[in-house]
């Protein structure tokens, strides 16, 4: 189009005038406002810039009606000569429809838009899962990573790596490994999925498939996925699983072990009294003996046990007192001077003169550790000798830390037991300890009360020399004003043969076979009680009767035997109370001992520690005075 800078058209040319919004005619000699009103705006700027400038101006626009989809692009430029007076001056106008390349431009925009949203997903599903992408090109040797790849190999956003680079990155073996699983890939033009370890503490799993091009492999794509955590989960639960395999292990072994240990002397007990019962045996004593013993053993079997239960659940408190520890070594050498001589072994101990007479120590728990270690070096040792050294490290005005050392010349322990022997239910199997009998707790035990002495037992062994177990304590020493406990007497049980009949005792107890034993017991010492099977019977016995000391056994069904015991506390207070139990755990137990009301008698109960109590309290009442009674001693 023509027009003059009045914006009235001139002239116009098309290739094709149906183009046009209305025919020529009707807008040549018309300017741009009159025929096309609502354009005015929009190419007066451009023309008036045009005229101004001398500039060609340019600017693109939509169809003017919103319904059609179509976009054209302007061009005004001025093509007379400047000099020329305004009225002769011209502008060409030309309009060139472009809506082919908007669309185009459009639809790549919105490619784009696409692409960029695709790419931000992935890349947040890549972080989120802690999987990165990439691509080996096989021909260029080009490696590509995304960025989330980048981040998991620990390797800048701007660094490059190529394939070499990352083997030397794989800890050693993995390497190999990781080498392995891509020359398989590219060979067999098979897809890999395998795991490798990084920079000695990342796991990486890498799946990939090759991209095959006329029968060749062109590119290696996939993905890398951090699994430190899922592995070390794994690790875990597997860690989980074979530890309570084992423990279900041990706990077969603990009870084919236990269910043998506790039949051996069951076995005994349960022939040995068919065997009195026919009564016609001249070797009478002999039999009980080995009943007794069979007994025993069952007994601390049980206690063990219960005491390694009582270690585990933290019930047990070191009770501390003034110890002399000469003589406690010597009373615990002593008990085991026969069975050493028996086998012809020589019990040695040493005492460093350096450590004081006296100490503050739990003495049961420091005899049960001594005990424990010297009867298994005897046990074990079949020549030789048996050496048990206490040794002062430090010591002075407050405190003496004391070196333990049982050592032995015995079978030794094989190397591979070194760190399980102290273990539960631990027992070595080898041809030379099987003739051993044993439950596997002692040094469990053993190794448990040193820990409760902030202590911890070590062991070295050589297979045929022998074992040294050795372990330090701290003890407190006593300030000098400080109480110390009286060593009690220990009574002759036969110097009160039949000696306290003028005691009133009340016997509870609803097992009939341990009231027939407790019966035997009293009578042995002249007593003869008056028997209740429960506490209804008894409170009927109290109320006719007036008693010096009333058995009462704890477990009752009805009244108990500690309502039993408040109910005579709080109605016959002349009565003394001794409960006896054999629940050595019970919270009941815990909370008699606090009361202080009572005294508390544990089955199965010794003649020695049932005179105990008869003499307090025999004592109490002027029944018999214990020194007339030594005094008969013989
Ligand atoms: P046990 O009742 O079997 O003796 P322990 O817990 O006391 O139980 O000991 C566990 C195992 O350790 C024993 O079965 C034995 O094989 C081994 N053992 C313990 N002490 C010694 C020792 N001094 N010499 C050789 N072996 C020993």
């Amino acid at each position: 189009m023509e027009i003059d800078t009045e914006r009235r058209f001139i002239n116009v040319w098309a290739k094709d005038e149906t183009l046009f919004f209305l025919p020529k005619e009707k807008f040549i000699g018309k300017t741009i406002a009159e025929v096309f009103p609502h354009m005015e705006s929009l190419f007066s700027a451009p023309i008036t810039a045009a005229i101004r400038t001398g500039e060609p101006q340019e600017f693109e626009y939509k169809h003017i009606d919103p319904t059609i989809d179509k976009w054209f692009k302007a061009k005004v430029t001025m093509v007379s000569k400047t000099n020329q007076p305004a009225e002769q001056q011209r502008l060409a106008l030309t309009i060139q429809d472009i809506t082919s390349r908007i669309k185009q431009e459009q639809a790549l925009k919105q490619t784009k838009a696409l692409l960029e949203r695709t790419n931000q997903i992935l890349e947040s599903s890549q972080k989120l899962s802690n999987t990165g992408g990439w691509e080996f090109d096989v021909l260029t040797g080009e490696m590509f990573w995304t960025n989330q790849t980048k981040l998991i190999f620990e390797i800048g956003e701007n660094d490059t790596i190529n394939y070499q680079d990352i083997l030397t990155l794989c800890d050693p073996g993995y390497d190999y490994i990781f080498d392995q699983h891509i020359r398989r890939s590219l060979e067999k033009k098979e897809p890999h999925d395998f795991i490798f370890r990084i920079r000695d503490k990342k796991w990486l799993r890498s799946i990939g498939f090759p991209v095959v091009e006329n029968n060749c492999v062109v590119k290696l794509r996939g993905a890398t996925m951090d699994i430190t955590e899922q592995m070390k989960t794994t690790q875990a639960l597997l860690e989980a699983k074979n530890k309570a395999e084992e423990a279900a292990q041990a706990k077969t072994d603990f009870l084919s072990v236990m269910s043998h240990e506790i039949r051996t002397p069951l076995n005994g007990i349960i022939g040995i009294s068919n065997l009195l019962k026919m009564n016609r045996f001249q070797d009478h004593q002999a039999y009980v003996d080995n009943l007794i013993f069979s007994a025993d053993h069952l007994l601390q079997l049980i206690n063990d046990i219960l005491d390694l239960t009582k270690i585990d659940s933290d019930h047990v408190e070191l009770v501390q007192n003034e110890v002399n520890l000469f003589e406690l070594l010597q009373r615990i050498t002593n008990q085991f001077n026969s069975l050493a001589e028996s086998k012809n072994i020589d019990l040695i101990t040493f005492v460093d003169p350096g450590i004081p007479e006296k100490i503050i120590a739990d003495a049961v728990r420091i005899n049960q550790i001594l005990n424990n270690l010297i009867s298994n070096a005897l046990k074990y040792t079949d020549a030789g000798k048996v050496t048990v050294a206490l040794q002062a490290l430090s010591c002075d005005a407050h405190k003496v830390t004391i070196r333990f050392t049982i050592k032995d010349t015995g079978i030794g322990i094989p190397e591979e037991y070194h760190e399980v022997i102290f273990d539960s239910f631990k027992q070595v199997q080898q041809p030379a300890s099987r003739k051993h009998t044993g439950t596997g707790l002692g040094l469990a035990i053993t190794k448990k009360l040193i820990e409760l002495h902030n202590s911890h037992i070590s062991m070295e062994s050589t297979m045929g020399k022998g074992t040294t177990f050795r372990f330090d304590i701290a003890f407190d020493l006593p300030q000098s004003n400080m109480a110390i406990d009286q060593p009690s007497i220990s009574y002759s049980v036969d110097t009160y043969a039949n000696k306290l009949g003028d005691l009133r005792v009340l016997l509870v107890e609803d097992n009939p076979i341990n009231a027939m034993v407790a019966q035997k017991q009293l009578a042995y010492f002249g007593i003869v009680p008056d028997c209740a099977y429960d506490g209804l019977e008894a409170l009927s016995l109290l109320k006719n009767n007036a008693y010096h000391i009333a058995f009462i056994d704890l477990h009752m069904p009805g009244m108990d035997g500690q309502a039993l015991s408040e109910f005579v506390h709080k109605h016959y207070p002349d009565t003394h109370i001794v409960i006896s139990t054999a629940d050595i755990m019970g919270d009941v137990r815990v909370r008699l001992s606090e009361i202080h009301a009572y005294d508390i008698l544990n089955k199965p109960v010794v003649l020695e520690k049932l005179l105990v109590f008869l003499l307090k309290v025999a004592e109490q009442r002027s029944i018999i005075s214990m020194e007339s009674a030594l005094d008969e001693q013989p």
